[in-house]
């Protein structure tokens, strides 16, 4: 199943353990060389002819982007993160005083930030359920006559539970909304497939699990809302077109964007469903090690969980616990609640300590960081 240039780890074995895989998924060998030459090729040419000399292969990074997600080519763009994508499919919306928006608990900070900010417009909290997922009959009961847009946040950042996205699309439709999903943490770790899922408009950071270069997102626009919202900030090159690339900037890293087509076209050869059943299998593998050890907890709970595994060791402040780490030569991540405010808060915490695979962790990494959680709980 492995495909040697796609599943190397750049890191490894020389350097860290590196599972802050949710924070950046390191590129692959042709993702970087692509990104190098490319910037090469601007520096000897400039930017007009290093764009001409790679047209087509700019475009085909488009068709692998609408490939993997099941849209139309005409459907995606390459914006420069996934908050921006967020922002553009939120702000196209125009929304008015007086509309409802529906989110879920886990919705990132950035974008409640953002709605907070629009005037007039109010913000709902769809009601969770045990594990923190969005319930959806509960949210069908408090929808709002007024509700435009429901947005959710498809896998939280800050633990590895998994909404339910198809059955909110369904709501969506059923009570007349856009449906909006934010899969900054699910586009490259599971197939996402935009017509089954019926959203409008769709946002994935590029360098999580995409394994992307940074400064890269993929948005995703529908047809039919392209032509009811023309992208609210379009630059002289955005505003005369009604794709979703009227999202897009002129002035943008073209080595980003074709870097990014790379990395998507890696995840199309090996195939989302075999990288999806291989994070899945490494991820139970470390959670389970986790749960073994007192003074550990996991966060999240449930049946169907994503590779995402956040976790707090008792006495032992995360940002401790991450310099610890690191000396041991292993590399997490540590969140805040300003990533996911209402979640935390609903869970009573300000931090967790998360780590994931990628498809290049192997059992051992795994087990040496289990290992150095067990002494650090030990000492804490
Ligand atoms: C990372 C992330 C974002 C923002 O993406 P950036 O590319 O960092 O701007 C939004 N939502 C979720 C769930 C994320 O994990």
């Amino acid at each position: 199943m492995l495909t040697p240039a796609i599943f190397v780890n750049p890191a490894r074995p020389s350097r860290e353990i590196y599972l802050a895989n949710p924070s950046h998924g390191l590129p692959s060998a042709p993702v970087l060389q692509a990104m190098q030459d490319y910037l090469v090729e601007e520096a000897e040419w400039g930017g007009a002819g290093a764009f001409q000399r790679h047209e087509e292969q700019l475009a085909a990074g488009y068709d692998a982007a609408a490939s993997l997600i099941g849209a139309q080519v005409d459907e995606v763009a390459f914006l420069e993160s996934g908050n921006r994508a967020l922002q553009a499919l939120i702000l196209s919306l125009r929304l008015q005083p007086g509309d409802h928006v529906l989110v879920d608990r886990t919705c990132w900070g950035g974008t409640l930030g953002m709605l907070a900010d629009l005037d007039g417009v109010v913000v709902d909290v769809m009601p969770a359920d045990a594990h923190g997922r969005a319930d959806v009959a509960a949210t069908r009961a408090m929808a709002h006559p007024a509700t435009r847009c429901i947005l959710l946040t498809w896998c939280p950042a800050t633990c590895g539970i998994v909404n339910p996205a198809q059955e909110i699309g369904a709501l969506a439709r059923e009570i007349g909304a856009t449906f909006l999903i934010d899969a900054c943490q699910m586009l490259g770790q599971r197939p996402v497939d935009v017509r089954a899922l019926g959203c409008h408009g769709l946002a994935a950071s590029g360098r999580k699990w995409l394994r992307g270069p940074r400064g890269t997102a993929l948005l995703y626009v529908s047809r039919d809302f392209q032509a009811d919202h023309p992208a609210y900030l379009a630059d002289q090159l955005g505003r005369p077109r009604r794709d979703a690339r009227s999202h897009e900037q002129g002035e943008a890293s073209y080595a980003g964007r074709l870097a990014l087509g790379v990395a998507i076209q890696g995840a199309l050869t090996v195939g989302v469903d075999a990288i999806a059943a291989r994070l899945a299998a490494l991820a139970a593998h470390l959670r389970n090690g986790l749960r073994a050890l007192p003074g550990v907890e996991v966060v999240e709970s449930g049946e169907d969980l994503s590779a995402i595994v956040a976790f707090h060791i008792a006495g032992l402040p995360a940002n401790r616990a991450l310099a610890d780490l690191v000396q041991q030569g292993i590399r997490i991540g540590t969140m805040g609640s300003l990533y996911a405010p209402l979640d935390m808060a609903a869970r009573g915490l300000n931090e967790v300590l998360r780590a994931a695979p990628q498809v290049y962790t192997s059992e051992q990494d795994l087990d040496a960081l289990i290992d150095a959680v067990a002494r650090l709980s030990v000492i804490a």
